[in-house]
């Protein structure tokens, strides 16, 4: 498993900003190794292992763009209308070798092969037949509605470089190009669990002081959408030595462990200290909020591996966050893709905000219809990190950035969906 050495995290700021952070993951942390081939269907969120060149040209060959007629452009008249003899008919998949002769014309379909000779297509709309004859208005340029081979993907061109992450686009182009298997990294193990002596399963007994557990839910499936195999390690109880034992268990096999609760700095917050016991700790205090306290650690594990660990915090709201831009970061360096162009696109605001200079803060958001028209973003009431439908009633997240101290009404700042976030 070791993707992580000892030493990988040895930052020791006081609250460490999120492109640091971007840039330590970049530098420190090493992709794992074993791929393997998957079929086209079912690569989808796969990372591609090394890059894929194009076995041939796409299109394979020219072909017409429309429903038309095939003619030699030196034929034509330039200051009127052409008039050609039809001498041939070539539909999409058509075998003929059929050659145009000058003077000709050839009755041609959307897909079918150029017939030789042939430098310019006509659409059907755009001319006049008369029983075996076709009249051609002047005007049209040498070329036109035509495909070329190639003009999509030339031959030996690297359609998919190392690193990208496999969508349905992507799939769609590879089955094109007449490719049935990709070589992908191998999937990313991940152990999952709560903490806290106040959380219990769903679904079980719960006295007065208890809460069902929500975090080890919300990340099992963010970590599944991100292409993550997620063993389930349940809920712990702050007690440090069985911390330590289920940490220390969970390092074998998994490459990751993500935990929520109990990091941060009240005195049942034992995850911190379970990791500093057994393995390597550096308290990563991002400057991000909601979410400051992060744990990033290392726990060895037999024979020279060594899993990564993120503690998260307890607050639900904090974990989405954390994870969308600490888990995610790291767990795409770890399974070898690069790194995520998720652009912030700018959108009015409809409120007043203040916030804390140099650190990031993200901000829950519905978008709605101003009555000018305009797109604005509109605060949820609740900004409470453990309010969960602070997340389930809005559709994303303002990113606020480091320098930023207030935000006026009407405002632009940069939004990023869930949907973005989460692909
Ligand atoms: P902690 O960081 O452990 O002090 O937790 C901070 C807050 O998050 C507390 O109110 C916890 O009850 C809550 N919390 C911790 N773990 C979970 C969980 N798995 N599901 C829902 N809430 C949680
Ligand atoms: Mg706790």
């Amino acid at each position: 498993m070791a993707q992580l050495t000892d030493d990988c995290f040895a930052f020791s700021g006081p609250l460490l900003r999120l492109d640091d952070m971007e840039r330590l993951i970049g530098e420190r942390i090493t992709p794992v190794a074993e791929s393997e081939h998957v079929p086209l269907h079912g690569s989808r969120g796969r990372v591609v292992a090394h890059d894929i060149r194009a076995p041939v040209d796409l299109p394979p060959f020219d072909n017409s763009a429309v429903d038309g007629y095939a003619v030699r452009h030196a034929d034509l008249q330039l200051d009127g209308d052409t008039t050609l003899a039809v001498s041939g008919r070539l539909t999409a998949g058509a075998r003929l070798r059929l050659t145009l002769k000058p003077g000709q014309a050839i009755r041609i379909f959307t897909g079918a092969a150029m017939p030789k000779g042939a430098d310019t297509v006509f659409m059907q709309e755009d001319v006049t037949v008369k029983g075996e004859q076709v009249i051609l208005p002047k005007g049209l340029k040498v070329g036109a509605n035509l495909r070329l081979a190639g003009e999509d993907v030339a031959s030996g061109a690297v359609v998919f470089p190392a690193g990208t992450v496999l969508e349905a686009q992507q799939i769609g182009l590879a089955a094109a190009l007449g490719l049935t298997e990709i070589a992908v990294r191998r999937r990313l193990k991940v152990a999952v669990f709560s903490t806290g002596d106040e959380v219990v399963e769903p679904g079980s007994i719960r006295d007065g002081a208890a809460i069902y557990d929500s975090n080890r839910f919300l990340l099992t499936e963010l970590l599944e959408r991100l292409g993550a195999t997620v063993t389930d390690l349940g809920i712990l109880v702050d007690d440090p030595e069985k911390l330590s034992l289920k940490l220390r268990e969970a390092a074998v096999g998994h490459d990751l462990i993500v935990t929520s609760g109990g990091v941060s700095t009240g005195e049942a917050d034992y995850v911190r200290s379970a990791v500093e016991r057994i393995g390597k700790l550096v308290f990563w205090r991002v400057a991000i909020k909601p979410g400051r306290p992060v744990a990033l650690g290392v726990i060895p594990a037999a024979s020279g591996h060594s899993a990564a660990l993120v503690g998260l915090p307890g607050n639900p709201v904090a974990v989405f966050v954390t994870f969308v831009r600490v888990v995610k970061p790291l767990l795409r360096r770890l399974s070898g893709a690069r790194p995520d162009r998720v652009v912030p696109l700018p959108v009015r605001v409809a409120f007043a905000y203040k916030k804390k200079k140099d650190r990031r803060e993200y901000v829950r958001v519905a978008l709605k219809r101003a009555a000018d028209g305009e797109i604005e973003a509109v605060k949820h009431p609740q900004d409470g990190a453990g309010i969960l439908t602070s997340l389930t009633e809005t559709d994303g997240l303002l990113e606020l950035l480091e320098d930023v101290t207030t935000i006026e009404p009407g405002a632009r700042v940069g939004f990023l969906s869930y949907a973005a976030l989460l692909g």
